[in-house]
């Protein structure tokens, strides 16, 4: 029996994973949810002795199940190769009495890597499962590592397109540049006038456009989405707690059966998700420890169960976290209301309309398993100094911001469990930031001074993603305006 995947608004018949994985988006607006989470069915004494693509197997496998083994083996293998710069693929670094599990190690060097380098295997996989013969036309917006991630992956893969949306001054200085430079013929970058919450709302619309959706038909191409509500990120996401977790046991870190906490810095919801998700399959984690930084709605959320995005949307140093309206939390609001989509409906209908919501105390009470605060500007740059200075480790902003969660939770709850932080992004990434949280003296550096110097003090090598933006020609200069998101997609495709 195929797990099947519904909508969390209701309408449309449950699909399998591969169509699910086609369509990103269901047709009510609702993201599709697995009708139960499968539970792990190998021992941690076997996950211990595997490597990174077997363990994604072995998850996977267990999500996707209307793909053979073949199918999704080849998938794996294509997506965790040497387009990482460690055969471990998601390594686990010490420091400071904490782990930091680094799932920067892709073509990017930050997490979406760990997701969307497959992501383009498993929908052209699913395209050929489902007889679609129109080109996947995939639509992104982005906070800045979404596109970069999306657009590596999806470059000059046959039979799809790939149009990423930016925020053209949301976002840092090379993860513009890293867009910008693209390569590949089916690949184009738009920078809008607007924040991330613009591009990402007006790419929704342009997936619930009917009258495109005909017109794209006729020319034979069809949308899909690499956004992080794609079941098809969601669920490679899981693989690596489950990978850590094995890791931390297999060098008796923990003990079996061990707890441990999981802080994850978070934006739209999907990392911690998968977190969530690999827990309710079995992986002994206690704590989800929900990171935010200034755009702390989150925070707030988890604290009284309102969600408000009625706030003044504050630019941060971690860009990528810079978001009002977290769209997989869709998917935990669902569950706890009792997978009942008729009632989370009609929350995420207030969200578009007052744009708040309250869940019920039933709900809120399900929800002791997170905990939720957040990191200003001043406590992440402290964070990033202090962690240098004591152990030369050096940490990029938005895991900071992890890190002083980490410290407030520890200070509040001290329950002593050991603790995985997922550390999302390269400091190579960030590298004006952080480097002017380690000294201010680096203020005058240029960019590319400010790359080598990170590698002196660092002591670690300049990531070969950094290198080859030194000197890469700009290819894109697209630019628009909030509403003309529609009229760039129809001239790109030529329609
Ligand atoms: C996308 C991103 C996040 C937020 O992850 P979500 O899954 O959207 O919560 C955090 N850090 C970095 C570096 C990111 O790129």
């Amino acid at each position: 029996m195929d797990l099947l995947y519904r909508s969390t608004r209701g309408s449309g018949q449950p699909v399998k994973a591969s169509q699910a994985i086609l369509k990103g988006l269901s047709e009510d607006g609702g993201l599709f949810v697995p009708d139960q989470i499968p539970a792990l069915d190998k021992s941690m004494d076997e996950l211990a002795k595997m490597s990174y693509q077997e363990t994604a197997y072995e998850v996977m496998k267990l999500f996707l199940t209307d793909f053979t083994e073949e199918e999704l083996k080849e998938c794996i293998t294509k997506a965790y190769d040497s387009k990482f710069d460690t055969e471990v693929i998601a390594p686990l670094a010490e420091a400071d009495g904490a782990y930091y599990l680094e799932l920067f190690h892709g073509a990017t060097i930050a997490f979406k890597d760990m997701a969307l380098s497959i992501l383009p295997h498993l929908l052209t996989t699913s395209a050929r499962k489902n007889q679609v013969e129109n080109e996947i036309v995939i639509l992104t917006a982005t906070s800045g590592d979404t596109g970069k991630a999306a657009l590596a992956g999806f470059a000059d893969v046959e039979g799809t397109r790939i149009i990423v949306f930016y925020p053209k001054n949301g976002v840092s200085p090379i993860q513009e540049k890293q867009m910008v430079t693209q390569k590949g013929d089916n690949t184009y970058v738009v920078g809008i006038h607007g924040n991330f919450d613009d591009a990402q709302t007006g790419v929704k619309k342009l997936f619930a456009d009917k009258e495109l959706e005909g017109e794209m038909a006729q020319k034979g191409f069809q949308f899909s989405s690499a956004n992080s509500i794609n079941i098809g990120r969601l669920v490679p996401q899981i693989v690596y707690y489950v990978y850590a977790y094995a890791r931390l046991y297999a060098e008796g870190k923990v003990a079996k059966d061990e707890p441990v906490n999981v802080v994850v810095p978070t934006g739209n919801f999907g990392n911690i998700l998968a977190a969530f998700y690999a827990k309710n399959m079995g992986l002994p984690i206690a704590k989800l420890i929900c990171a935010s930084n200034d755009n702390k709605v989150l925070y707030d959320f988890f604290q009284t169960g309102e969600y408000d995005k009625n706030r003044e949307f504050v630019l941060t140093t971690s860009p990528s976290m810079d978001i009002l309206i977290s769209s997989n939390l869709e998917r935990l609001i669902y569950r706890i209301a009792g997978n009942d989509a008729e009632k989370n409906a009609g929350f995420m209908a207030e969200l578009n309309g007052d744009g708040k919501y309250s869940i019920t105390d039933d709900m809120k009470a399900q929800l002791a398993d997170f905990y939720g605060n957040y990191a200003t500007e001043t406590e992440t740059a402290e964070k990033i100094k202090e962690l240098y200075e004591k152990t030369g480790y050096v940490i990029d902003t938005h895991t900071a911001v992890a890190a002083v969660v980490y410290d407030k939770y520890k200070a509040a709850n001290g329950d002593g469990n050991t603790t995985v932080i997922a550390s999302t992004a390269s400091p190579y990434k960030f590298t004006r930031s952080v480097m002017n949280a380690i000294d201010s003296k680096y203020d005058s550096y240029t960019d590319f001074e400010l790359v080598d110097e990170l590698s002196r003090i660092s002591g670690t090598e300049v990531p070969k993603a950094i290198e080859e933006i030194r000197t890469a020609p700009v290819l894109h200069d697209h630019i628009c305006e909030k509403d003309e998101m529609k009229d760039v997609v129809k001239k790109f495709l030529g329609i």
